[in-house]
């Protein structure tokens, strides 16, 4: 890929968080800023480049239009995991896809098998667990854990409901270019 090719692919994807990245989403932090304390977790923990990304990426869904939203607000399940996913699916391969498709299936499976994971949920993310399906039942946990991705879905739940910090600082959106165009694929063309 060229320069500008890079830089215009780069462009695209991050467009959702041009578009709605400073929007509140009934928690206390933006969209953007719950994302980027959501990668420097990731960091800080020794994750993948690509899982970095994911925790980045993961609530991109959410930013695509308003109608998710107000799907949500209207209580229907926008499933935003799988629009994020999908939308990804474009430039990534599955180690940042799938944790984003599987970032709501995580917290299903921690409410089933912790409940003190269940009770340190957020009021917004308590919610949207209904609407979700609640926690899992035995036969979707073992589904669950015998995905190749869910150990890194876990870890990116875990620091996605850690990740609502008010006062936390976060590096600005373009700190990402670098990690994002190392994962893009695509072999350099003369
Ligand atoms: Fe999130």
């Amino acid at each position: 890929m060229t320069h500008t090719m890079i830089a215009a692919t780069l462009d695209q994807l991050l467009a959702p968080f041009h578009r709605a990245g400073q929007q509140h989403y009934g928690e206390d932090v933006t969209q953007y800023a719950h994302g980027a304390q959501c990668a420097v977790m990731a960091q800080a923990a020794g994750a993948a480049p690509a899982l970095v990304a994911a925790a980045l990426l993961h609530d991109i869904g959410q930013l695509l239009d308003d109608a998710g939203a107000a799907a949500e607000h209207a209580g229907i399940d926008a499933r935003h995991e799988h629009r994020g996913a999908d939308l990804l699916a474009r430039w990534f391969g599955a180690e940042v896809t799938e944790p984003v498709r599987l970032h709501v299936a995580a917290k299903r499976y921690l409410c089933a098998v912790d409940p003190a994971y269940q009770a340190g949920l957020s009021a917004a993310s308590m919610r949207s667990l209904g609407l979700q399906g609640g926690p899992m039942d035995a036969e979707e946990q073992a589904r669950f854990g015998a995905h190749p991705h869910a150990a890194d879905a876990l870890a990116l739940r875990r620091w996605d409901d850690a990740a609502k910090d008010p006062q936390c600082t976060v590096p600005p959106l373009e700190r990402w270019r670098p990690l994002l165009t190392s994962l893009l694929g695509v072999p350099d063309q003369p």
